[in-house]
């Protein structure tokens, strides 16, 4: 029976406020994902791109490449298993392309130092950790409410608050509209800082844009928003 090896080789996890199944084989990750529509898979980090093709691969197979379930492989995170920091973008471009990647972007302007080493050793370079969490989440559009565009207006005034503390001036424009925000103020988006006006402008069609593409606000962002309100 499938259903007792999955018991037995899977163990929750929680990672961002959301609950998934820890999974020990691929197989098991797609039994749970199956299940759940959602689950984290323990690997060796230099292994991501061998292990990530082979998970997207099965997700368009299994549901089809216009599923909601493939559409979200274009997400799948990264996050270390040794101090959960989550990879970013060019971390994993670095996996996947490895010198294809470095000869495509020379420089990245404000990426975080350290992508090419570790796309070679796949070694954390905050931890030395070698293992990582793949992290597959499907966002079913039936379960997107009007509370996640709250939910994501909360989550860019918490960015607000965290970017006026390496800001020494008392108050700043919109990036928009140019209107005075004062200290501590505003909603930050993409590194930039909005009026409230502005946000709610952006977020006029939120519900149905994240029902018709769940990342249009930021990759995850919904699953970091529904973490942040908690
Ligand atoms: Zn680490
Ligand atoms: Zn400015
Ligand atoms: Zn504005």
């Amino acid at each position: 029976m499938p259903t007792s090896s999955l018991l037995q080789r899977t163990a929750p996890i929680k990672l961002e406020s959301t609950e998934f199944q820890l999974c020990d084989s691929l197989n098991d990750l797609f039994l749970v994902i199956e299940n759940e529509n959602r689950g984290v898979f323990r690997i060796i980090t230099r292994n991501y791109s061998t292990v990530h093709k082979e998970l997207c691969a099965y997700i368009e197979n299994k549901f089809g490449i216009r599923s909601r379930q493939y559409l979200d492989c274009s997400t799948i995170a990264l996050f270390c298993a040794g101090c959960l920091w989550e990879y970013p973008a060019t971390y994993l471009n670095q996996l996947r392309l490895g010198k294809k990647f470095q000869d495509m972007y020379p420089t990245i302007i404000g990426a975080m130092p350290g992508h090419k080493t570790f796309g070679r050793t796949g070694i954390c370079t905050q931890c030395d950790y070698h293992e990582s969490l793949l992290v597959y989440e499907c966002f079913q559009p039936e379960l997107i409410t009007k509370i996640d565009i709250q939910r994501i207006m909360r989550y860019f005034q918490k960015e607000a608050k965290d970017w006026w503390k390496s800001k020494k001036e008392n108050w700043h424009h919109c990036e928009h509209c140019t209107e005075k925000i004062f200290r501590d103020q505003g909603f930050i988006d993409e590194k930039q800082l909005f009026c409230v006006k502005c946000i709610d402008e952006k977020l006029e069609n939120g519900l149905i844009n994240l029902k018709s593409y769940p990342h249009f606000y930021g990759n995850n962002l919904l699953r970091k928003a529904r973490t942040a309100l908690e």
